[in-house]
């Protein structure tokens, strides 16, 4: 079965199930696992923004991650037996995926006698603070796909083909503006995105991109042409001193660095040149 681990199917053909005993006051409570013969290779589909580690490069794409794992639990009397406690072949690791959470936390390197010798400590691990896991940012190793569309915008390979270049850890910044920019025509970023920088950047952490350099230039291309044809419109102060942007309509006051920073609405990327208030007849 994909590559589950010898003794882990040895153990699920004889009938292995954990003691009951041990489980009873343990967050997951009592499970069933399966048979030898009940494994399968299915797909957990998670929605993009949902954990906790990193900004979701994906957050606002209608699509899911389609996360291929070997289910190893039958039943719980607690939980949706899916993900509970599976294998995952792309890691080959044990882990615990939670379907509604969008958490993936993984175990590497322990194998199924660890488990065995201790399986409340992993079986409860993603409901716990304990460090017992790992985890994993479904963009660096999940498909991330796009409803109703063939287009997958992970995970990212290790070598882009446009570009003949590798795929690789990098500290680029994007556009100060990257996120409003592609946000005021997310279906042009995404077309623009499979023409012409498929590879153009995901985060590994906070300040490491994954990035083709062909592709992040190619992008930062595009959007240096979004901004120069964002034309500057004025913007006239009221009585509390607030302006209203004229392209999206929020109302914010220009003294707010969060949302006004170079002369630009940080929400939708417009160049606003802020005129006072007419003096009062
Ligand atoms: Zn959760
Ligand atoms: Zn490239
Ligand atoms: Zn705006």
């Amino acid at each position: 079965m994909e590559n589950v681990p010898q003794d882990c199917l040895d153990a699920l053909r004889s009938g292995f199930q954990f003691s009951f005993w041990r489980l009873r006051r343990s967050s997951i409570g009592k499970i069933t696992l399966k048979t030898a013969g009940q494994l399968a290779l299915t797909t957990i589909t998670t929605f993009p923004g949902c954990q906790s580690i990193l900004d979701d490069p994906f957050q606002l794409f209608d699509g899911m991650y389609h996360i291929d794992v070997v289910d190893l639990v039958a039943e719980s009397s607690d939980y949706d037996p899916e993900g509970l406690f599976c294998w995952i072949p792309k890691l080959e690791c044990f882990a615990a995926v939670d379907p509604e959470h969008g958490d993936v936390l993984t175990f590497p390197s322990v194998t199924w006698s660890a488990i065995v010798r201790a399986p409340v400590r992993y079986l409860e691990a993603q409901w716990s603070v304990s460090d017992d896991g790992v985890r994993v940012l479904p963009w660096l190793h999940f498909p991330f796909r796009i409803n109703n569309s063939d287009l997958a915008l992970s995970p990212y390979p290790a070598h882009c083909v446009l570009h003949d270049v590798p795929v690789a850890e990098h500290d680029r910044k994007r556009h100060s503006m990257f996120d409003a920019y592609r946000d005021r025509d997310v279906d042009a970023w995404l077309h623009e995105s499979r023409v012409s920088f498929p590879w153009s950047g995901i985060p590994a952490t906070e300040t490491i991109l994954i990035s083709c350099k062909g592709c992040f230039d190619a992008e930062a291309a595009w959007l240096q042409r979004i901004d120069d044809s964002i034309p500057v419109l004025d913007a006239r102060k009221n009585k509390g001193g607030f302006i209203q942007c004229p392209n999206c309509g929020n109302r914010f006051s220009p003294a707010d660095l969060f949302s006004f920073v170079d002369g630009m609405h940080t929400r939708c990327g417009q160049k606003i040149n802020v005129l006072e208030r007419e003096a009062e007849q």
